[in-house]
């Protein structure tokens, strides 16, 4: 059949030409439209990943098309030599949403790494000689480059890259750990409010306000990566706002951009003045095509409520989910539309690859956890579609596995027929 030649053709193009940092991809997408995408088969899938958290209006979304024709056919770049008015404005916007009050400063970057490599820089900047230690959260996940690659405590990803940037130590996740690790020597603390790629894992309970409070003692920069929670997905703007505190710097990226690539530092107060000219740039940083959409990205998701959407929503699908009916399931985790399920046994890949199957799109964050990001906009319609589908996939893998694993079908069996 023609469609199956297809299918071949673009796993073997795939295969051969882009890099092999990335497993084979699982399917050919070719359209998308709010919460929903369609393969090259014209199969329709439910989007329940959001690009990594990163569509947060859904697909094509009129407001997200209209800002990309509108600023392509009016000034798309210029240089950092000079100012646009969505740049601006965007500026302004973050610098509100974040509460940095009139002291706050935005620096544009286009990816996540690019916005904690200059938060790396702003706390060099603020240690100078005197303060050479970076501490940074074991498990944290900060980018692939390798400035941000040595502030992610995953030996296995750095090894193959070692030597690193010095000067990054890693910490439990403990308020205990940190008490111990700071002194006046340290320049910046680096925290993943909810540890996406290790799983959805929020930090302890009143993790953040002793973070504040013993950073602040010290002298430390506070700086939150919020590339992944950001832009409204926990339920609030920025996730450090649920604990009430007031960080030295804020990193943001993937559902700024709805999918146009763009990333930020933002900083508040004293922060605000350790950058000077020379000291960091991007070409395309910032530029008015990024920005103009940013800033409708960011508009929308205001105008339509989808803040208080992602609280609501997240509320409704992680009560939906714990009360699904299967015993792959052993809870759920995180806040909002961030939502780690953690599975009772370690076959992420197998129910995402399931899942697929059943037109599902979910991701496997570790061998025991299924992330789900799925765009802000959601309600009962994709709610309602995302639990049938997933349940179907649970029953599927649960089947596959009793066939499969003599040890499954034993647990299953009554224990102890006397
Ligand atoms: C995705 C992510 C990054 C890296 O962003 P890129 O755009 O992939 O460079 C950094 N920190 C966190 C918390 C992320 O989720």
């Amino acid at each position: 059949m023609a469609n199956a030649t297809e299918t071949i053709d673009w796993q073997e193009d795939a295969g051969r030409d882009l890099v092999r940092s990335f497993g084979p991809r699982m399917a050919m997408f070719v359209r998308g439209e709010g919460a929903y995408l369609w393969d090259d088969q014209g199969r329709r899938y439910l989007d329940f990943l959001g690009g990594i958290a990163v569509n947060s209006i859904g697909h094509a979304h009129p407001a997200f098309v209209e800002a990309v024709a509108t600023q392509a056919a009016r000034l798309a770049h210029v240089s950092n030599y000079f100012a646009t008015p969505p740049q601006l404005a965007l500026a302004a916007r973050l610098k509100r949403l974040a509460g940095t009050g009139e002291s706050g400063r935005v620096y544009f970057g286009n990816s996540g790494a690019e916005a904690n490599e200059a938060a790396f820089k702003l706390a060099r900047l603020h240690g100078g000689s005197d303060r050479p230690r970076i501490l940074a959260l074991r498990n944290a996940f900060h980018g692939r480059t390798m400035g941000t690659l040595a502030l992610t405590g995953k030996a296995a990803m750095q090894e193959p890259f070692s030597p690193m940037v010095p000067g990054v130590e890693f910490l439990d996740s403990t308020v205990d750990a940190l008490e111990a690790a700071l002194d006046d020597r340290v320049a910046a603390l680096f925290v993943e409010p909810i540890k996406g790629e290790a799983g959805v894992l929020p930090l302890p309970e009143g993790y953040l306000a002793a973070a504040r409070e013993l950073t602040a003692r010290h002298g430390a920069l506070l700086i939150v990566d919020e590339i992944q929670t950001g832009a409204g997905r926990t339920g609030e703007w920025f996730a450090f706002q649920h604990a009430g505190i007031v960080p030295d710097a804020v990193t943001v990226a993937k559902g700024i951009g709805g999918g146009f690539p763009i990333g930020a530092l933002i900083t508040f107060g004293a922060a605000s003045e350790l950058f000077y000219p020379g000291t960091h740039g991007s070409t395309f940083g910032g530029n008015a095509l990024a920005t103009a959409v940013a800033g409708a990205v960011l508009e929308e998701i205001e105008r339509s409520g989808l803040v208080e959407n992602a609280a609501a929503r997240g509320a409704q699908l992680r009560e939906a989910i714990e009360a699904l009916d299967s015993d792959l399931i052993a809870g759920t985790r995180g806040e909002g539309l961030l939502i780690g399920i953690a599975l009772s046994r370690p076959i992420a890949k197998a129910v995402t690859a399931a899942a697929m199957e059943n037109g599902l799109v979910i991701n496997a964050a570790n061998d025991d956890t299924i992330r789900i990001a799925p765009p802000l906009t959601i309600g009962d319609v994709e709610i309602d579609e995302f639990l049938e589908l997933f349940q179907t996939t649970l029953t599927t893998v649960a089947h596959a596995l009793l066939l499969d694993d003599p040890d499954a079908t034993a647990s299953r069996l009554p224990k102890d027929p006397a």
